[in-house]
C-alpha cells in the first residue's frame, strides 16, 4: 500500500513520516531527502537540483518521476510505503497512478497548519534552502502547485486530513492510526485501481 503524505513545507509530514516509519517498520521515501543526498554527494542530478531547490523552486516533473517510479512499479506486495513529499503535481501524480501496483493507492494524509506555523517552523530549521525569501517563495509555489492535489485526491475518497498545529506525540499516534486503517480498509482497490 502507498501512503501519500501532503502538506506544506515546514508542516512536519517528513517528521511524521520518519517516526511512523521507523515505529511500525513501514518504508519512508522522501523525494526531498533523495535529492539532498544527490546534492551531497555531487552527482550531476544534485547539482541540476540544487539551483531549483536553492531558489525554492520545484525540480522538473521528469527528473521526480525517474526517481519514484521504478521504486514504485517494484514494491512488494506488503508492503506499506510512506511516500513524503511526492507527488507535488498534478504531472507527478499521474505518474504515480500509472506506476504504481492497481489498488496501491490508498491515502492521501494532508497536514495542515497556519502559514505563521509554517514560517517560523521553516526559519527555526536552519537550513540552506530556508532563507526568509525562498520560505516565502516555497509556500507560494505549495499553493498554486501542490494544494489542487489536496482537492484531486479528497474526490478520489483518499483523503485524511490532520490539524498539524497539535503536539507532535498526538499527530503522531493518530497519523500511525489513520494508515492501519488504510491497511485493513475493506476497499482494496485504492484509488487506481
Ligand atoms: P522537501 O524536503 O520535501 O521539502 O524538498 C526540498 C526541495 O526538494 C523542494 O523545495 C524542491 O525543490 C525539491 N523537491 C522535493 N520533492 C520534489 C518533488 N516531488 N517535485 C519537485 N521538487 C521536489
Amino acid at each position: 500500500m502507498i501512503a501519500i503524505f501532503l502538506g506544506a513545507p515546514g508542516v512536519g509530514k517528513g517528521t511524521q513520516a520518519a517516526a511512523a516509519a521507523e515505529s511500525q517498520g513501514w518504508t519512508h521515501l522522501s523525494t526531498g531527502d533523495l535529492l539532498r543526498q544527490e546534492v551531497a554527494a555531487g552527482t550531476d542530478l544534485g547539482l541540476k537540483a540544487k539551483e531549483y531547490m536553492d531558489r525554492g523552486d520545484l525540480v522538473p516533473d521528469n527528473v521526480m518521476v525517474g526517481m519514484v517510479a521504478a521504486r514504485v512499479e517494484s514494491m512488494e506486495n506488503n508492503e506499506v510505503l510512506l511516500l513524503d513529499g511526492f507527488p507535488r503535481t498534478k504531472a507527478q501524480a499521474e505518474a504515480l497512478h500509472a506506476a504504481a501496483p492497481e489498488g496501491s493507492i490508498r491515502l492521501a494524509v494532508c497536514y495542515t497548519a497556519s502559514d505563521e506555523t509554517l514560517i517560523s517552523r521553516l526559519l527555526g530549521r536552519g537550513r540552506t534552502d530556508d532563507t526568509r525569501e525562498v520560505v516565502e517563495h516555497r509556500l507560494a509555489v505549495y499553493s498554486e502547485t501542490t494544494e489542487p492535489l489536496v482537492a484531486f485526491y479528497r474526490d478520489l475518497g483518499i483523503l485524511c486530513e490532520v490539524d498539524a498545529e497539535r503536539e507532535i506525540k498526538i499527530i503522531q499516534s493518530e497519523t500511525i492510526e489513520i494508515i492501519r486503517t488504510g491497511l485493513a480498509s475493506t476497499n482494496p482497490q485504492g484509488a487506481n485501481g
